[in-house]
């Protein structure tokens, strides 16, 4: 049994996977991150000892966005968490007393779609993770791409628009800046202020002001026109970068991953009819798990003659080399 963590910005997701890939007792607990960095330990701490009292596992994986150097296991860049040159791995796996390992989400979604997903179909496919921003994983040949420091695949930060909105990364007119779920949230609040006698604007009333990405679809399924034109607008913007992707990288398929993916057919068919190649794009089987069930399997990334490794063609992970 292994033990596999999803560090998001609001959610630790835990659970224990098998070695089929199948997740057991799936949990989700806050991240609590807007306390501070030990906050955010105690929550992790929390989790993995949860899943510890079900079952005995030698390790524990962590993916976190940012950027990880995996084969030090430490955190680079942090991104939407406060975990900024904080010793994470060494001091959970003082609390816990079993070694830690961290790596890249989008990278542990990616093990995972291998491992379980859509990588058992295919050795040429990209993967989509929409949130907060926007990250990707690339298996072209059935190798991963990581690229210098483990930084391939910020798909979120390939420019859309040239004189466009700024960006946190310093530049403008970022995918994610348009096609994240933060953008949906943003584009939901301005087409409400703009229509306020709108449905839309008036469930946010209802709900206390407050937008998710679940407000706009809501909306929209009760026949809101405001809610639907927000919904086209963004399938539009979502489906530019996934085109741009196909004709880099002409993979045979791009897996979404992401809560907002949850909408399934009512936002994919909108996505669908404005991509290239419509049926390139699916949403990820794992529902939601990908990155759990590719955390849970980092450990084993050090271990050449593992199944994940073996999976990945001993493209273990490497140190890049020193500058
Ligand atoms: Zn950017």
């Amino acid at each position: 049994m292994r033990l596999g963590i999803d560090l998001g910005g609001t959610a630790i997701k835990s659970g224990l996977v098998d070695d089929a890939g199948q997740v057991l007792f799936y949990e989700t607990l806050p991240t609590n991150a807007s306390g501070g960095a030990d906050a955010v330990l105690d929550a992790l701490t929390d989790a993995c000892r949860r899943q510890l009292a079900r079952a005995a596992v030698a390790a524990v994986g962590i993916g976190m966005p940012g950027t990880v150097d995996e084969a030090r296991g430490v955190l680079v860049r942090a991104a939407n968490l406060p975990l900024a040159d904080y010793p994470l791995t060494q001091a959970l796996s003082r609390r816990l007393g079993i070694p830690a390992y961290l790596g890249n989400d989008a990278n542990c979604a990616l093990y995972g779609e291998i491992y379980a997903g859509a990588g058992r179909e295919s050795d040429n496919f990209l993967l989509v993770t929409v949130g907060t921003g926007i990250g990707g994983g690339i298996r072209i040949g059935g190798k991963i791409h990581l690229g210098m420091e483990g930084r391939a695949g910020e798909f979120g930060h390939m420019i859309v628009a040239m004189d466009g909105r700024p960006c946190r990364c310093g530049r403008v007119g970022c995918w994610e800046q348009y096609a994240s779920a933060t953008a949906l949230c943003r584009m939901t609040r301005e087409a409400a202020a703009a229509q306020p006698d709108s449905l839309l604007a008036r469930q946010i009333r209802e709900a206390g002001d407050v937008v998710d990405g679940r407000t706009v679809f809501e909306a929209a399924r009760a026949g809101c026109p405001a809610a639907d034109a927000v919904l086209e607008t963004y399938a539009k913007h979502l489906s530019v970068g996934l085109n741009n992707l196909t004709a880099i990288f002409r993979p045979d398929r791009i897996v979404l991953v992401g809560g907002i993916f949850r909408e399934g057919e009512f936002l994919l068919s909108r996505v669908r009819e404005r991509c290239t190649d419509p049926y390139l794009v699916e949403i990820s089987a794992l529902n939601g798990q990908a990155g759990l069930i590719g955390a849970a399997l980092l450990p084993e990334r050090r271990d050449p003659n593992s199944p994940i490794c073996r999976l990945l063609r001993h493209t273990a992970a490497q140190t890049p080399p020193e500058r």
